[in-house]
């Protein structure tokens, strides 16, 4: 057995730093230098096709790779990275990863797509569609196989301006989902407001309602609504084949969550839709 090592100061001082850096906050700086550094990294969580299982794209979610802390997920820092400048190129950055991503994933899934989340505060620069444009021409992206996920336009600046802006882009094919239908700020209004292709049901409804009425009944009537709409339906935190089976019969078009697919690196999402070959679907399109 070997000897424990003498007893070395560097070796105390080295370990209180690196536990001090996992409690003390994150600061704004910090966050600059992990956008400069590429330690903001996308994971992709699959999404599928209810009425036959078939894979049809994913949803890229940040998480940080933190050099001390580990893999951070968004409740960690997202907070304060939207209270600063630095949530515009974070938008910019995870708008261009997944696009790359896509088209390698494409060379043996011709369908797919793939959703990046958009904070409302993304859309107070003026030039985004623009960005957006910029960012699909230089990756050679099929403009539909891109959706942004949006949940709260509400405290945009200048709300009639940024409708305008997301219209030129969805003219363009360009999908727009409105994220967590039924809580917080995604609301009636945002519906009417902004031009969205899609709804996603939140997850708080999702995955009470098979033990809740009340949520099923929710659920349900957002389904039926968004059909009426023309809007293509989604549901967020599907983690049981009851509850799959349950939104099948709600008509509901796509599901998403840990019962489908945990977020995961891009090679492992390749890996998941290879062991799904020839099961890809068609790109969903309502008309409307
Ligand atoms: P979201 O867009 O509604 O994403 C879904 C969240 O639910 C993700 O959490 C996902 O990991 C989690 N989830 C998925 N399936 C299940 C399930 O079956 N059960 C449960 N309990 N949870 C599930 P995550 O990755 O922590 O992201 C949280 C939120 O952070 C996202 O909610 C989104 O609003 C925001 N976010 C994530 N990535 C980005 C990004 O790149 N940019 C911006 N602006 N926001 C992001
Ligand atoms: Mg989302
Ligand atoms: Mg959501
Ligand atoms: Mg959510």
């Amino acid at each position: 057995e070997p000897l424990a090592k003498p007893f070395q100061l560097h070796d105390l001082r080295a370990r209180l730093t690196a536990a001090a850096a996992m409690v003390l906050p994150i600061r704004e700086s910090d966050v600059q230098d992990a956008l400069a550094s590429h330690q903001l990294v996308p994971r992709y969580q699959p999404k599928v096709r209810l009425s036959d299982g078939a894979p049809v794209g994913c949803e890229a979610l940040v998480r940080w790779q933190h050099p001390s802390r580990g893999l951070l997920a968004p409740s960690h820092f997202l907070p304060l990275v939207e209270a600063g400048p630095s949530i515009t190129p974070l938008t910019y950055q995870m708008i261009e990863r997944a696009m790359t991503d896509l088209a390698s994933w494409r060379q043996r899934h011709p369908g797919l797509s793939v959703a990046v989340n958009v904070s409302a505060r993304s859309l107070d620069d003026p030039e985004f569609a623009d960005r957006v444009w910029d960012i699909l021409a230089r990756t050679g992206a099929d403009p539909s196989s891109l959706t942004l996920e949006i949940t709260e336009t509400a405290a945009m600046a200048d709300t009639a301006a940024v409708a305008a802006m997301l219209t030129r882009l969805r003219i363009r094919k360009v999908n727009l989902s409105l994220d967590d239908f039924g809580t917080g700020f995604s609301s009636l209004v945002e519906l009417h407001r902004m031009p969205f292709s899609e709804l996603k049901v939140d997850r708080a409804f999702v995955g009470t309602m098979e033990t809740d009425r009340d949520a099923r009944v929710i659920v349900k009537a957002i389904i039926g609504l968004a059909h009426t709409l023309g809007l293509t339906t989604v549901a967020e935190g599907v983690e049981t084949e009851g509850a799959m089976d349950m939104l099948r019969e709600m008509g509901c078009d796509v599901a998403q969550g840990y019962g489908i697919g945990r977020p995961m690196t891009a090679e492992a999402f390749q890996e998941w839709l290879d062991a799904r070959a020839g099961i890809v679907a068609p790109p969903l399109a309502r008309v409307g």
